[in-house]
């Protein structure tokens, strides 16, 4: 499906992705290891370059020094003194047209608003399905 706005494919499974995002970079803040490894291997096939900060403090280091990245998947729980709504208000002032997905914890009540507040271009709930993280994405890469 091709969205008439942006004249951009919708692609909902891996095998779709087949080099989609080539050239492109996505940075996956997310402190826990294992979260991350399953949120590269869902995109592996994309080709697009996956770059992983485990904290806030990471993530906007790697966004001031790589001008490769051009997607952000930002947990917004963080085994940190920020959480990732914070890093993702800091984030915006260094590049506001940044895209952020925030990655939010289940069931919590507010995360939708929370994530607007700080600038968030969308979300999506734990656990995230392939699916869904994959459509996400095409509405912005
Ligand atoms: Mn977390």
């Amino acid at each position: 499906m091709i969205r008439p706005e942006t004249g951009k494919l919708i692609v909902d499974n891996i095998a779709a992705t087949h080099g989609i995002w080539k050239g492109r970079g996505i940075l996956i803040v997310e402190d826990v290891e294992s979260n991350y490894q399953f949120l590269a291997a869902t995109l592996r096939k994309s080709g697009a370059s996956i770059h992983w900060a485990r904290s806030g403090a990471e993530a906007l280091r790697l966004i001031n020094e790589n001008e490769g990245i051009d997607l952000v998947l930002m947990d917004v729980q963080l085994d940190d003194a920020v959480d990732g709504y914070e890093v993702t208000v800091e984030l915006k002032k260094i590049r506001p047209e940044l895209p952020v997905i925030a990655q939010t914890a289940y069931a919590m009540k507010g995360e939708k608003e929370k994530s607007q507040a700080a600038g968030c271009d969308d979300y999506l709930s734990k656990p995230i399905r392939p699916s869904e993280l994959l459509r996400t994405i095409s509405r912005f890469l």
